[in-house]
Parts: C-alpha cells; sequence; structure tokens
C-alpha cells in the first residue's frame, strides 16, 4: 500500500497548484465506473469522508479486481500478486483490504490436487504394463475376457462394475492393473491405482495435515479407483468401516468402477476383513463383501508365478 500513497504524495507535492491537480484526481477517482458503484451502494458516505479516504479509494481503482485485467495469475499487476482488493463502508468509514483473487484460488486448487494424484504409489514398471503383453498369455483367458470387455464397453459408457481379480502371489494381478489403467488413461479417465498398505498409511497420515476429508473425497470421486492387494493390512476397524467402507458405498451408489486385486477369494478376504484390532466382527466384514460385490465382478487369475 505505500508505495501508491508515497507516490501520491510526491505528485502532489511536485504540483504547484495543488488544489487543482487534488481536484483532478478527485474527479479522476469519483468518475471511476467501480467507485461510482461503490459509492452508490453507501449513500451514507459524505463528502468529507470521502475526501479523507480518497487515498484509498485511488489505490482501489487503480487495482485489477477479481483478475478483470489480468490474463493469467503470473501477469498480476497488483501490488500483491494474487490479492485483489475489496472496499468496504463501515460506520462512516472506508476500510480497504485485500483477498486472494480468483486466478490464484484455483491455482491452489490445482495444486492441492496435485498432490494428491503423486502421493499414488505406482512402480514404474506397473505404468509401462501394456495390455498386448499379457494377452499373449493363455493362462489368463478367462480374466482377460472380462478385461477386454470392460475396457471395450468403456469407449462408449464407463460401465458400473469394475473386477474383483484374485489369485495366487505372482500370477502378474498388478501388472495386469497396470495395464487396464494405461488403456482407460487412452480414453481420458481419471484413474486412482493404489497399493493398499499405502493406502492405510495415507489416509492415517492425513489427520496431521487435515487433508483427511479431501483425500477420502478423492478416492470416492474418481473415474476408475483400482485397489492394489487387498488383505492383511486391515487391522484397523475404524479404517476397514469408515474409510473403505464409506468409499465403497459412495461408488455403490454413484455407479463408479472398482478394481481390486488380491491372494484371498472373497471368503477368504470376508475373513481377513472381520479379524482387527477389535476382535472378530463377521457382519461388518460382511458388509464390506456386498459392496464389494456391488462394484465388482470377481474373476480368478491363474498361472505360474512370475517372479523369479
Ligand atoms: P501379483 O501382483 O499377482 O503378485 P505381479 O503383477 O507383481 O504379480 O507380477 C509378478 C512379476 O511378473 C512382476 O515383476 C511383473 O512385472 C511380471 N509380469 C506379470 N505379468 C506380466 C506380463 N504379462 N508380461 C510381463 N511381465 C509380467
Ligand atoms: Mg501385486
Amino acid at each position: 500500500m505505500k508505495p501508491i500513497q508515497s507516490e501520491l504524495k510526491a505528485w502532489m507535492k511536485k504540483n504547484k497548484n495543488f488544489q487543482t491537480s487534488y481536484q483532478n484526481i478527485r474527479k479522476e477517482v469519483l468518475d471511476d465506473p467501480s467507485i461510482k458503484h461503490f459509492l452508490a451502494n453507501h449513500p451514507e458516505l459524505t463528502s468529507d469522508i470521502i475526501d479523507k479516504h480518497l487515498i484509498k479509494l485511488y489505490e482501489y481503482k487503480s487495482q485489477s479486481k477479481q483478475c478483470d485485467r489480468c490474463k493469467s495469475l503470473g501477469g498480476c499487476q497488483n501490488m500483491i500478486q494474487g490479492y485483489s482488493p475489496v472496499l468496504e463502508a463501515d460506520n462512516n468509514d472506508i476500510r480497504l483490504s485485500y483477498e486472494k483473487c480468483h486466478k490464484r484460488l484455483e491455482e491452489e486448487q490445482n495444486e492441492q490436487q496435485q498432490k494428491l494424484i503423486q502421493s499414488l504409489y505406482m512402480p514404474k514398471e506397473i505404468l509401462q504394463a501394456r495390455i498386448s503383453d499379457v494377452i499373449q498369455d493363455e493362462h489368463r483367458s478367462n480374466a482377460l475376457g472380462k478385461v477386454l470387455d470392460f475396457l471395450e464397453a468403456s469407449k462408449q459408457e464407463l460401465p458400473k462394475k469394475g473386477l474383483y481379480l484374485y489369485g495366487s502371489f505372482g500370477v502378474g494381478k498388478t501388472y495386469l492393473l497396470g495395464a487396464i489403467a494405461n488403456e482407460l488413461k487412452k480414453l481420458e479417465y481419471s484413474i486412482s491405482l493404489i497399493y493398499m498398505p499405502e493406502f492405510v498409511r495415507e489416509i492415517k497420515s492425513s489427520f496431521k495435515d487435515d487433508s483427511f476429508n479431501e483425500k477420502v473425497d478423492f478416492f470416492k470421486k474418481a473415474d476408475i479407483l483400482m485397489l492394489d492387494d487387498m488383505g492383511a493390512e486391515m487391522q484397523s476397524a475404524w479404517f476397514r468401516d469408515e474409510v473403505l467402507g464409506s468409499v465403497l458405498q459412495y461408488r455403490m451408489m454413484e455407479g463408479l468402477p472398482v478394481f481390486i486385486t488380491s491372494n484371498y477369494d472373497l471368503d477368504q478376504l470376508e475373513q481377513e476383513l472381520s479379524t482387527t484390532r477389535n476382535g472378530v466382527e463377521q457382519v461388518k466384514a460382511g458388509r464390506i463383501i456386498e459392496r464389494i460385490k456391488q462394484v465388482t465382478t470377481d474373476v480368478k487369475l491363474s498361472g505360474p508365478n512370475r517372479r523369479s
């Protein structure tokens, strides 16, 4: 705020005919449409009050309001980049303050989302997985048929059900998930692929920085949610019921597909989910399994262990 005030004073000093200059500036300020609008809304402001606060009005006039003169945040021409002036009248006083502008808020939101996406765990080899590599494999025909059906349908509209892919360690479940994700990316769907233990860690750590709701929301609302390796990490009943349960419930209601991989079939998973630090809760585990059945079709992936 200082630069404009001192600039104005210096300018006034230089001008010998101070009164004329002052009157010119006053007229220029009062003729400005934004100032006219403000004063029209506040008929209680007398000439004296206006004169007393003329510098504030001048400053308000000179600034871009909610990006009306700026093309981008980087090109913001205001004294404080990314802040827009707000003029208020209160009890015969005129107050000038600054708030974050639209463009700045937008940018902050983007940064926030970027952070959420980066927090997902996805190894490089999975990012590069290709469906054509999987197709050549005769062991996978049943699962692959379902995958190809899903991908084909997605070209028109995203199916409401994804897949629950189960099978033993090393048969290529995670790899297949990556390949599906890569195909869906080409169709411009947004995909969240996360490794289950990382999901639990991520949600728990979000309490420290208040991003809990935002993160859970992100998993609820992604076009396609992929949870890799569901199983033994579920020691917390709270995570099972309040986080996983609520994410699945939301997606079930909205018809948003989920892909899950696991070493367990659904009966075995139910047993795993029922045992937490709280003891054995069969009904609550059953509820999660019901939701999984609503958002996925289960299919077994078999074949040799490809890890060597
Ligand atoms: P799972 O998740 O079932 O335990 P992975 O997907 O991690 O198994 O696969 C085990 C290993 O085999 C990984 O190193 C993976 O990259 C590799 N792999 C799996 N499927 C294929 C495939 N179709 N083509 C090439 N490599 C594969
Ligand atoms: Mg895996």
